[in-house]
């Protein structure tokens, strides 16, 4: 065996713990811990084409020239679609721009601090890494940087570029939509640059590993014919090709949050320069330190020698690691909440944002309740992430129980005073033979009453009693009144029309309609 010797002082990527290795790690619950350390949005996007139809060819293999996922991206990056190269995630794109331009004998041109996949690709390659462009073969640019979000003016990298007409300049655009600005209207004028495309960050799809280049379509030819064949399974693509049709990226609210989360560090004292990112740096003594503190509470944030790099997240969440660092923050713009709760039993998560889109995360270990909990979170509008560690194996009982629970309590929190709310909120969901119809009071007079009319001994493998049980205690921890009926042939249904019912009238009820109270007494 002989491999391919790599350059001195190679270092390869190095993938962070995941939340069970910090969880070990800490003695805490997966649950605990929440990552500000991935650079990914909290809560996925949401795939807007059937998954059962995109899974249902898994014999085949993807189409090749990948069409329809190139329309799209030209359609979105403003290009031709003989301009984009598709690619697993940017880093596939790094490692193929580093394959068609550089090799042994070859220079490539880091400016560090930076993503440290430009430095490895180049390495893998063969070339030799250094830091001032001028006889390079390869330039790389982050733009926005990571981990700085410093971000460049896109006519000066255009410069740069011109003045090097034998390099090739690549601009790492992945965090593009969170305020950055593209280099890709100044390709026509400075072909050298190659622009690097990805679904991972602003459209929440970093799973799927999609990505794509906009180049010159010369350079975009020499890009194709150096890649894989098949790059970006077809499932991905084409959730992806859906996803560029018709982007609804996670940006406004993440760029609020990120400037709510500077103005209260620089006013705690910290140097935080501005991000144009879903990311901040900040520079701080120590910080090996203050990583280490922060991830014993379960706060997992990315370090360097001297800074920590936090991701932001739902605002609530926000509020916990600016606590942990002493910084007190503005409110958020948006309502939201995050409930952690430990007990003997279980130990789970919920992060919940009201206002937000119906993208939801949920994993209780219950299949069926998962899948209750996602059609409540869709229909209420709700953003939510919802992590349950329980004793799902004794019984289903504590689980389902201690998540509404929880659901309850956050929802409370993130009513905060209940000003300007709807107060009221009623609906009624068919299925099929099955109707539900729920009703929701948010004046603090905990009551419930649930009936939901089951035919069999299990509703999807839980016991009848439990569902209304647990929708009950959601009432309590929640302070609000809650009337629920259903009743069909399918228990499933049942249930399932149920809890879109409560989404619904719940969005209804939480709404803001700007009035001061919906009550006539005053105060909810
Ligand atoms: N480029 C930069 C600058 C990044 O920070 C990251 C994520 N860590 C990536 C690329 C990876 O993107 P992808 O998921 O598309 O491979």
């Amino acid at each position: 065996m002989s491999a391919r010797p790599l350059p001195e002082g190679f270092e390869p990527y190095v993938w962070a713990s995941t939340a069970e290795e910090v969880a070990a790690r800490r003695g805490l619950r997966v649950a605990e811990v929440i990552r500000f350390d991935a650079n990914v949005p909290p809560l996925p996007g949401v795939p807007r084409v059937p998954l059962g139809e995109s899974f249902a060819r898994l014999n085949d293999y993807p189409e090749g020239t990948y069409r329809e996922l190139r329309e799209a991206a030209a359609a979105y990056a403003g290009v031709s679609p003989e301009q984009i190269v598709p690619g697993a995630g940017a880093d596939g794109l790094i490692g193929l721009a580093a394959r068609t331009f550089l090799g042994p004998g070859r220079r490539a041109c880091v400016k560090r601090p930076t993503y440290p996949l430009y430095a490895i690709a180049s390495g893998v390659e063969g070339a030799e890494v250094v830091d001032a462009p001028a006889t390079a073969d390869l330039v790389w640019v982050c733009n926005p940087n990571n981990p700085t979000g410093e971000l460049v003016e896109p006519e000066e990298i255009a410069a740069l570029a011109r003045s090097l007409p034998d390099a090739a300049v690549v601009v790492d655009e992945a965090y593009l939509e969170y305020g950055g600005k593209s280099v890709v209207p100044l390709i026509a004028e400075a072909p050298n640059l190659v622009a690097l495309r990805t679904l991972s960050k602003a459209f929440g799809l970093a799973a799927l590993r999609i990505g794509y280049a906009v180049a010159s379509p010369e350079i975009a030819r020499e890009l194709d014919r150096r890649r894989d064949p098949a790059p970006i399974a077809a499932p991905a693509a084409r959730i992806g090709a859906a996803a560029l049709r018709e982007p609804r990226l996670d940006v406004e609210e993440t760029v609020a949050e990120r400037e709510r989360i500077r103005a209260a560090l620089s006013a705690a004292g910290f140097d935080c320069p501005p991000s144009h990112a879903n990311f901040v740096l900040v520079r701080v003594d120590g910080a090996a330190e203050v990583a280490d503190r922060l991830e014993a509470q379960g706060l997992v944030v990315r370090r360097f020698p001297d800074a920590i790099r936090i991701t932001v997240r739902l605002p609530a969440e926000n509020d916990r690691i600016l606590a942990a660092l002493g910084a007190a923050p503005e409110p958020a713009a948006v309502r939201s909440a995050l409930v952690i709760r430990t007990t003997a039993e279980t130990a789970l998560r919920a992060s919940l944002a009201l206002d937000g889109s119906g993208r939801a995360r949920i994993d209780t270990g219950i299949g069926f309740f998962d899948h209750l909990l996602q059609q409540l979170a869709f229909h209420g509008g709700l953003d939510l992430e919802l992590i349950a560690g329980g004793d799902v194996d004794v019984d289903e009982h504590h689980t389902v129980e201690d998540v509404l629970a929880a659901l309850g309590d956050a929802l409370g929190q993130a009513l905060d005073g209940r000003e300007g709310v709807t107060r009221y909120g009623s609906a009624t969901v068919p299925m099929d033979e099955a109707r539900a119809t729920a009703a929701v009071d948010l004046v603090r007079r905990p009551h419930a009453e649930v009936s939901l009319r089951f035919s069999g001994d299990r509703v999807g493998g839980l016991a009848p009693t439990l569902l209304p049980h647990a929708l009950e205690r959601f009432a309590m921890q929640a302070g609000l009144t809650l009337h629920v009926e259903a009743s069909g042939e399918d228990d499933h249904h049942v249930a399932e029309a149920a809890f879109k019912a409560l989404g619904r009238a719940l969005r209804e009820a939480c709404s803001l309609n700007g009035a001061a109270s919906g009550s006539t007494k005053g105060a909810l």
